[in-house]
């Protein structure tokens, strides 16, 4: 059996300012055929799983590219045609082939192509044939098109908001085509279109329970693999909106991945527009609600500033407010600053320089704030762990103005895990509050260390409320755009 498998992956934020050409990817993550490490990132763990099963199984494996650019705005055509193309080249070479596996994101948008994944599902089975199995891993953040599926024998998302089972979804897919390969599964597909923009968290109910029963599902009775597509709003494409998945063996279970994916999607529907998700404080709030409990430290997560999200990660709004609590120990970060984060390198730890930082990405990013700070620590490169993967975020500096520290980066990414702060020594037990740059991929690693989590709303830029959004693009009706048919 001879398998191939590559990656390609961003997430575009399709209202941010950021735009994405070919050196974003290859500054992010880039591997050559071959050249991908031995631990799995985001995107890219089909190329993981499939090593390893290669390695039991004694398949011939063919690696193609693996790259990922860090979420932001449009990736132009040239950067999306050019991987494209060389990523279907490999496959071209590759032949004759029983498996293609991709690890894509599938939120990826780029000048002409509102549905790049579907676009190379598409131009992939034209060079395959009917005969190969297709399979391919998405975030559930994605915008599930008829096209990819139609294109794809299977497509496996990954279930856990924080994304904590992208390596298990993975092996789930290598498995899956794997067997329908060798004769064992058919697999067939449904959607049901929830006509919806939403989403849940699963570190929290009622997200927890929905998943543990969506996995005790699969495997039995015909049902194969069940996924949830959260969508992600910050695009304005046609498909943008949460649909259900299920995947079943063969035509006979048809009429059962039907109706379990209708009834999983009222399911969350009947949740209502918030999906069970926290209360968001606003800045002021959220200051007096850390004051007030009991323990250190309270963290805050900045969901709508979250690199993650296509935006900047450069908002001053919360820093503003931090410095009007002088007395209240306090971190935040990561910020994205480079031209601060070289001064601070070019002065040195231990100097006290008058720094402009943060607020300049956007319009939403508010004001840059103007202080004198001492330079805490600098690094040539902080390096923090997400699950089994390890994210760069650059050089990068910590400032401190009185009580409160702020770690500045060069590479935009989220606030993971922990040693964002204290590889450059920030003592997080110290402080009262600490506001991270994520939307929930942080929560895994911080809830070890936090009294209490919390989320914030610090006004964008997002984009946090979808209703005060202008979509050209979006199939309608899509509640809370409109009342949801299916209420
Ligand atoms: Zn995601």
């Amino acid at each position: 059996m001879r398998v191939f498998v590559a990656s390609l992956a961003t997430e575009t934020n399709t209202f941010s300012p950021l735009y994405v050409d070919r050196s974003a990817f290859e500054t992010a993550f880039y591997c050559p055929p071959g050249m991908h490490p031995d631990t799995p990132t985001l995107c890219s763990a089909p190329v993981v799983a499939a090593r390893r099963r290669a390695g039991t199984d004694g398949f011939t494996l063919i690696e193609g590219t693996a790259t990922w650019a860090e979420p932001a705005g449009l990736v132009s055509r040239d950067a999306y045609e050019s991987l494209r193309d060389e990523i279907l080249g490999q496959i071209e070479r590759a032949m004759p082939l029983d498996v293609v596996l991709f690890g894509l994101h599938g939120a990826m948008v780029a000048r002409g192509y509102d549905d790049c994944e579907g676009d190379l599902l598409a131009r992939a089975r034209a060079i395959v044939g009917p005969g190969c199995v297709i399979g391919a891993e998405l975030d559930m953040h994605c915008h599930l098109t008829d096209k990819r599926v139609a294109a794809a024998d299977v497509l496996v998302a990954f279930k856990e908001f924080p994304h904590t089972d992208f390596l298990k979804r993975a092996e789930d897919l290598v498995d899956l085509c794997l067997r329908t390969a060798r004769g064992e599964f058919e697999p067939v597909s449904e959607v049901f279109d929830c006509r919806a923009m939403s989403g849940f968290m699963t570190s929290r109910q009622p997200g927890r329970d929905f998943v543990d029963r969506m996995l005790a599902m699969e495997g039995r009775d015909g049902i194969l693999s069940v996924s949830i597509a959260h969508g992600f709003a910050a695009a304005d494409v046609y498909d943008v909106g949460t649909k259900v998945l299920v995947v079943a063996d063969g035509d006979a279970n048809r009429p059962k991945a039907k109706a379990l994916a209708e009834a999983l999607g009222r399911e969350i529907l009947g949740w209502g527009p918030s999906g069970g998700s926290p209360h968001h404080y606003k800045p002021e709030e959220a200051v007096a609600q850390a004051r007030a409990e009991e323990g250190q430290p309270i963290v805050f997560a900045d969901r709508w500033d979250s690199p993650g999200g296509g935006v900047a990660g450069d908002s001053s709004a919360m820093v503003e407010v931090l410095l009007r609590h002088p007395d209240l120990p306090a971190a935040i970060g990561a910020l994205w600053d480079p031209v601060a984060v070289s001064l601070c390198r070019g002065a040195g730890a231990g100097a006290e320089i008058p720094l402009r930082f943060c607020g300049k990405a956007a319009s939403t990013s508010g004001d840059p704030i103007d202080a004198v700070v001492t330079v805490r620590a600098t690094t040539d490169d902080l390096r923090i762990p997400f699950e089994q993967s390890w994210v760069s975020l650059g050089p990068a500096a910590a400032i401190t103005i009185g009580n409160l520290d702020i770690v500045l980066v060069t590479g935009r990414a989220q606030t993971f895990s922990p040693p964002a702060f204290t590889d450059l020594g920030i003592d997080l037990s110290r402080k009262k509050m600490v506001v991270v740059k994520s939307s929930n991929h942080f929560y895994a690693a911080f809830s070890k260390i936090a009294a209490k989590i919390h989320y914030l709303d610090t006004g964008g830029p997002y984009p946090a409320d979808v209703t005060k959004v202008t979509y050209h693009k979006a199939r309608r009706p899509l509640a809370p755009l409109d009342p949801n048919p299916w209420l």
